[in-house]
């Protein structure tokens, strides 16, 4: 009597070799209107000095698209 080889079925551990990873997208470059990276609330706008600053948190985003 031959004896037929079980169906294989995959463990968890294994489906989750299999599945590609996430990959995180690349940030978005900030502009005006951007939810803010750091508190994801606020919504940036322009500050005095053409920085875009967050109103909720007070983050500011520097460099960049700036001129130098
Ligand atoms: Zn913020």
């Amino acid at each position: 009597m031959v004896k037929k080889n079980e169906p294989h079925t995959l463990s968890a551990f294994e489906v989750s070799l299999l599945e590609p990873q996430e990959e995180t997208p690349p940030a978005e470059p900030l502009k005006w209107g951007s939810t803010c990276p750091h508190c994801g609330q606020g919504k940036l706008d322009y500050n005095g000095v053409l920085h875009l600053e967050c109103p909720v948190c007070g983050y500011e985003v520097t460099g960049g698209a700036g001129c130098t």
